[in-house]
C-alpha cells in the first residue's frame, strides 16, 4: 500500500512464486505468464489506487482449456486467485493477492455472436461494455448500461460489479440486462448461469452471480440483452441556487411518474472542474445542476421534456436549457461522464465513494457532507446518480500525506454510515471489495454475514478466489467495534473465513 501490502515474508513469496511459475508455465503459451516485478506492476491496483499490492504471478490465458487449467492448478496448490478485466473497478475488487496469481481475462476479447432477432449478444467477458454497443449499431441495437467507464471497462468486470451507469435508471442495471453467464468454479468446473430464456429452472444462481465481485467463480462468456436505440434524445440542464431545491426536484420528477432516460446531479465544485475539462457548456453559477433526459419516439419526448420543465420550474429552478441538438446533449452528457478524470485537476488524488439513499433524503445528505468537510478539513465534490439515489462524492487529498489518506479514509466511511442510518445502503454500483469492509460490519447483522460466507463456502469451500474482499471476517468487525465479543470469544466462531 499500500494499503494493501500486508506483511508477507520475501522467502515464502519467493518460494510460493517458484511454485506457481513452475506449475503454470507448461499451460500457457510464451509471454501469457508474468512474474518479473517490472511486468508486474501494471497489475498493481485497479482504479482504487490506494491500495497496491505486487501479486506472485499474472497469467493471461486465450482460451478457456489454459483458463481451466490455470484455475485447476492454483486449486491444486490452495493458491489465491483474483480475476482481472480491464481494471477500472474503484473499490480494489481487481487487487491482487500478495500470494495469489491474477488471472487477466483481456485475451478473451470476442464478440461471439449479435442475433438482432433475438435482440442479444453473446460476446467473451473481456469485451469492452462500450465495444458491444459498436457492434450492435448496425442492427440499430445497443447495450444499454453505460457506465462512464465504459469506453474501457469489460463486460466480465461489469457483471462481477453488477455495474450502472446514467441511463440504468429508465433501462436497468447490469442485472437486468444480462441473461446468461458461462464461467469456471474455482476448481476448473465449467459452470453456467441463467439461459437464453427469459427464466430458468430452479433458484436464481445468475442474480446470486451478478455482483459478486469475482468470489464466486469466473466468467468467460456473457449473453447480454440488446435494446433498439431511442428515435430520439433530449436532455434539460437544470440549475439551482441551493442543493436542498435541486434534491428536492429529482424526488417530484419521479412522483410525477416520469423515469427519465438519465437523471443526474452535480454541485458546484464538481461543475467547475468539469466546464474547465470539457466546457460542457454548464451553468457555473449554480449551486447544483441537473441533468434530465427524455428518449423515444419525437412525440414522447417532447411531452416528456415539457412535463419535467413543469417540475423543473416548481422546484425553484432558476435556468433551464433544453438541447438544442445531439451535439449539445452529448456535450451536456460528456461533462458528467468525465467527471472523476476531471477531478485529477483540481486534487492529486480522490476516493470517490459509493452510497445510496432514499432519493428523499439527497439535501440532507449534501448538508451532513457539507459539514464533514469541516470535521476532516477536506474537500468533497458531488456527483450523483440523483434518479438512484446513488451518491459519488469526491473526496479530494493529496496521498503524499499519510494523515490526508487517513482523514479521507475516515471522511469516506461517515459518509458510509450515515447513508446507512438514513435507510441506505453501503454501495450502489462499485461494489465493496477492499474499500467497503468496515461499512459491511455497520450494514449488516453477523447472521447476515454468516449467510454471506456460507454462500461463498458453497462455491468456494477453501476460499481461494478473491480473499480478504467482500464479506468482512468476524476478527475484522470486532476490530471495528461493531461486534460484541464475550470473554474473549467471537460468535459464529465456527464459520469459514476468508
Ligand atoms: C473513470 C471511471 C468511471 C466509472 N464509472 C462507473 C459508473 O458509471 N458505473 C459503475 O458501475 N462503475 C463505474 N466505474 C467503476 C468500474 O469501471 C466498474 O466497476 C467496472 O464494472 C469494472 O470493470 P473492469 O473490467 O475494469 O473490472 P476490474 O476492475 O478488473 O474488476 C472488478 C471486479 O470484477 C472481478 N472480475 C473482473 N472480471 C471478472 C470475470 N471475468 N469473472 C469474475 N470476476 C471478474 C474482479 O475480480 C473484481 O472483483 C468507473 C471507474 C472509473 C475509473
Amino acid at each position: 500500500m499500500s494499503a494493501a501490502s500486508s506483511a508477507i515474508d520475501p522467502a515464502q513469496r519467493t518460494q510460493r512464486q517458484a511454485e506457481v511459475v513452475q506449475a503454470l508455465s507448461p499451460l500457457l503459451p510464451t509471454g501469457a505468464l508474468l512474474w518479473r516485478d517490472e511486468a508486474l506492476v501494471p497489475y498493481e491496483c485497479d482504479g482504487l489506487t490506494a491500495y497496491r499490492q505486487l501479486p506472485l504471478a499474472v497469467a493471461l490465458p486465450a482460451d478457456e482449456t489454459q483458463l481451466a487449467a490455470v484455475l485447476k492448478a492454483c486449486h491444486d496448490l490452495a493458491v489465491p486467485i483474483v480475476a482481472r478485466g480491464a481494471g477500472t473497478g474503484l473499490s480494489g475488487g481487481a487487487t491482487p493477492h500478495g500470494l495469489g496469481v491474477t488471472v487477466s481475462l483481456a485475451r478473451f476479447n470476442r464478440i461471439l455472436s449479435i442475433d438482432p432477432l433475438a435482440r442479444t449478444a453473446r460476446v467473451q467477458s473481456g469485451v469492452r461494455n462500450l465495444a458491444i454497443s459498436e457492434a450492435a449499431a448496425a442492427h440499430g441495437l445497443y447495450y444499454a448500461p453505460d457506465p462512464s467507464s465504459q469506453i474501457a471497462c469489460t463486460i466480465g468486470g461489469n457483471v462481477a460489479e453488477n455495474a450502472g451507469g446514467v441511463h440504468c435508471l429508465k433501462y436497468g442495471l447490469t442485472l437486468h440486462n444480462v441473461l446468461q453467464v458461462k464461467g469456471y468454479t474455482v476448481a476448473g468446473e465449467p459452470i453456467t448461469f441463467g439461459s437464453e430464456a427469459l427464466d430458468s429452472a430452479g433458484f436464481d444462481l445468475l442474480a446470486l452471480f451478478i455482483g459478486s465481485e469475482g468470489m464466486l467463480g469466473v466468467a468467460t462468456e456473457i449473453t447480454v440483452r440488446l435494446t433498439p436505440k431511442p428515435q430520439v434524445a433530449r436532455c434539460i440542464m437544470a440549475s439551482f441556487d441551493d442543493m436542498r431545491k435541486a434534491g428536492n426536484a429529482v424526488a417530484d420528477i419521479i412522483a410525477a411518474a416520469i423515469i427519465p432516460a438519465g437523471l443526474e446531479m452535480m454541485d458546484k465544485p464538481m461543475t467547475a472542474a468539469v466546464e474547465d475539462f470539457v466546457h460542457a457548456g454548464y451553468d457555473l453559477t449554480a449551486e447544483a445542476i441537473l441533468l434530465c433526459e427524455a428518449d423515444g419516439t419525437e412525440a414522447e419526448v417532447a411531452d416528456e421534456i415539457e412535463r419535467m420543465l413543469d417540475v423543473l420550474r416548481a422546484a425553484g429552478a432558476t435556468r433551464l436549457e433544453v438541447s438544442a441538438d445531439e451535439a449539445q446533449r452529448l456535450r451536456f452528457w460528456s461533462g458528467r461522464k468525465n467527471a472523476f478524470p476531471a477531478s485529477g485537476r483540481i486534487s492529486p488524488d480522490y476516493l470517490c465513494m459509493d452510497s445510496t439513499i432514499p432519493r428523499k433524503r439527497l439535501a440532507d445528505m449534501l448538508l451532513a457532507i457539507t459539514e464533514m468537510e469541516s470535521t476532516y478539513g477536506l474537500r468533497c465534490a458531488n456527483v450523483f446518480h440523483a434518479g438512484d439515489g446513488n451518491l459519488h462524492p469526491l473526496i479530494l487529498f493529496d496521498a503524499n500525506d499519510p494523515d490526508q489518506f487517513d482523514r479521507a479514509e475516515r471522511f469516506g466511511a461517515e459518509i458510509l454510515e450515515t447513508s446507512v442510518a438514513l435507510g441506505g445502503t453501503v454501495t450502489g454500483e462499485h461494489g465493496v471489495g477492499l474499500e467497503k469492509l468496515n461499512s459491511m460490519c455497520v450494514q449488516f447483522s453477523p447472521d447476515e454475514r454468516a449467510q454471506f460466507l456460507a454462500v461463498k463456502a458453497a462455491f468456494d469451500p477453501q476460499g481461494l478466489l478473491n480473499p480478504g474482499k467482500v464479506i468482512p471476517t468476524l476478527q475484522r468487525c470486532a476490530e471495528h467495534g461493531k461486534m460484541h465479543v464475550h470473554h474473549g470469544l467471537l460468535p459464529f466462531a465456527d464459520i469459514p473465513r476468508f
